[in-house]
């Protein structure tokens, strides 16, 4: 099953008053939108993510959004909640068979309600997480006794049943036939705000999920107050840990070609046999990094079957891959590399490599670690026939 979800996040949360839009205030230290983006970014049901954002925000999106641990667009969203989840909608991949829309301003639904809400839309067609209402609910207007309106004074007209009195909350997830259906009623004028109450016009039935009471909204000054206790009662997000990555090499050993390890030139009878510089260390470290990311290996992004790699820097390649990284909002932690090589031993030049692969990837030495190993004499490196690294490598996010 293809699940998208949709964050709106396209208001200015004008309630809140203050000069940055409600989205970014932070709590517990970290902004209210990456906290509800989180939910979705670790949940292993949804497949891909838009978030609607104001148009100037949408321009320049804040780090946390350009991760690529899932596909995650930002789109820039409309005047209404409706428009923006009319347009976040439209970037919604058209395999996609559940939709699930969650309000940036609640950041602490968890991954269990969404898994719900997901299930019952799949079952049913559109659902929605509500609470039941604790307080007894009266239906007023502003009619007195007279007859006549009172200025802001409002009247009692009747008290509801209680029991059937349910507080809307987000998420809310619909079969994406279902939300097309309701987002095309709402384009002919139709006014909601949420989702559920469009595709109730449309004439669908919307299955109640039940909701969390700590999933509120932040919406007012004393929201803060509440929604700070809680993102301290929750403790810290996971979302900011690393990222790790394995690499590994081999080349082929034949008389007449230098030896080049880790950027290094080392004084040997055979060098590495490839159709770069035949770099084991960078190739193993190249692949690690790209791997940290998900972002595949080495062959895919520099393929030998190019010319225009033909002799290239392995350094090179390895300082692209950092730049691919970093694009996706990364920088690397620490690398740790062990080489395998019969003979000569590269304990001598350790160092000059940890420099020139530091250089390369623009962090210090201190985070780089070569280590040398032999085979023992056995096998083909044990024989002096091929060199081989592998590598680890740590990516921190950087927001
Ligand atoms: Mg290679």
């Amino acid at each position: 099953m293809f699940v998208s979800a949709i964050i709106a996040a396209g208001g200015r949360g004008l309630r809140l008053g203050g000069a940055v839009p409600k989205q970014l205030l932070t709590l517990a230290g970290r902004p209210i939108l990456e906290r509800s983006v989180a939910i979705f970014v670790d949940h292993p049901e949804i497949s891909e993510i838009i978030v609607a954002l104001p148009s100037d925000l949408a321009a320049e999106p804040p780090p946390y959004l350009r991760t690529a641990v899932k596909q995650l667009r930002v789109v820039a969203g409309g005047e209404r909640r409706q428009d923006s989840v009319s347009c976040a909608f439209q970037a919604v991949d058209p395999h996609a068979d559940i939709v699930v829309i969650h309000d940036a301003a609640r950041p602490f639904a968890t991954r269990d309600l969404v898994s719900r809400t997901i299930a019952a839309a799949a079952k049913t067609g559109a659902s929605l997480a509500a609470i039941p209402s604790r307080d007894t609910v009266k239906r007023t207007d502003r009619t007195g006794d007279a007859g006549a309106p009172q200025n802001d004074e409002r009247f009692v007209v009747e008290t509801l049943s209680r029991d059937e009195i349910f507080l809307a909350q987000t998420p809310q997830a619909f079969r994406r036939d279902v939300l097309d259906a309701a987002l095309a009623a709402a384009r002919n004028g139709a006014e909601a705000t949420d989702e559920a109450a469009l595709a109730e016009r449309a004439g669908y039935r919307v299955e109640i999920v039940h909701g969390e009471a700590t999933n509120i909204k932040v919406t007012t000054p004393e929201d803060m107050t509440i929604a700070d206790a809680i993102a301290r009662k929750t403790g810290p997000l996971p979302a900011r840990t690393g990222r790790a990555g394995t690499g590994y090499d081999l080349h082929r050993l034949v008389a007449g070609r230098p030896l080049i390890v880790g950027g290094i030139t080392i004084p040997s009878a055979a060098g590495a046999l490839g159709h770069s510089d035949a770099d084991v260390v960078c190739h193993a470290i190249t692949d690690a990094v790209l791997g940290a990311v998900g972002l595949g290996d080495i062959g895919l992004h520099f393929p030998d079957s190019d010319p225009q790699w033909k002799g290239a820097s392995s350094l090179d390649l390895m300082a692209r891959a950092k730049t691919m990284a970093a694009d996706h909002g990364y920088e690397i932690g620490n690398v740790d590399v062990t080489v395998i090589l019969e003979k000569p031993k590269i304990r001598d030049y350790v160092d000059r490599m940890r420099e020139s692969i530091a250089t390369a990837l623009g962090i210090d030495p201190s985070r780089v670690s070569v280590k040398g190993k032999t085979n023992e004499g056995m096998d083909a490196i044990g024989r002096g026939e091929a060199i081989a690294a592998h590598a680890v490598a740590l990516l921190r996010s950087r927001s």
